[in-house]
């Protein structure tokens, strides 16, 4: 079967930056809206990135979320009968501590929840500061990365699959042209 990509639209991504970076130096997290693939299209697409605002805790390396956040945007979700997207998943921001660099895989956490929350994929933003200015693009192992401003972002997009009873997370391409193309323009 072919590999599977991760198509993310160009304001998804944005959201996501923005979001990292308003709460940097702790993580944001958020969902993610967007179709899954089909027979005929092998990939998942990302129309939309939400942040949750309203969480239990929120760390450098952990944020812990609200159950009734989480209802509520739920509650929002159901009555919008045109929402054509469904939640396919969620992001979260890996931010760098000191001179301690963000690990940019899923923490075993990070693969509970998307277990806990049906989650199909997960987007790690792994932000940095006070990097060499790299301009935006797409590296061998489909990630995506580059620099806006005086930040550094370094995004993988992950599933989880299935082996002997356990989850194990697998990372799938990032491919975002139009967005990657305005950031590079933009940086
Ligand atoms: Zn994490």
């Amino acid at each position: 079967m072919a590999m599977l990509t991760v198509h993310i639209d160009k304001w998804a991504l944005f959201n996501m930056l923005f979001s990292a970076i308003e709460v940097a130096k702790t993580e944001c997290i958020g969902w993610l809206f967007g179709s899954a693939p089909t027979s005929l299209c092998k990939y998942y697409r990302i129309v939309n990135a939400i942040p949750l605002q309203f969480l239990k805790v929120r760390r450098n390396s952990e944020v812990e979320l609200h159950d009734r956040g989480i209802a509520q945007t739920d509650n929002l979700i159901n009555v919008l009968p045109t929402f054509k997207y469904p939640r396919i998943g969620g992001f979260h921001s890996h931010v760098e501590w000191g001179n301690t660099q963000p690990p940019l895989h899923l923490s075993n956490t990070d693969i509970q929840f998307m277990i806990d929350w049906d989650k199909k994929i997960e987007i790690i933003v792994g932000v940095m500061k006070n990097r060499k200015h790299i301009l935006w693009g797409r590296q061998k192992d489909g990630s995506i990365c580059g620099s806006s401003g005086k930040y550094f972002f370094h995004l993988y997009a992950y599933t989880l699959v299935e082996s002997e009873g356990e989850q194990y997370s697998l990372t799938l391409p990032i491919v975002a042209p139009a967005s990657l193309r305005f950031l590079r323009k933009s940086s």
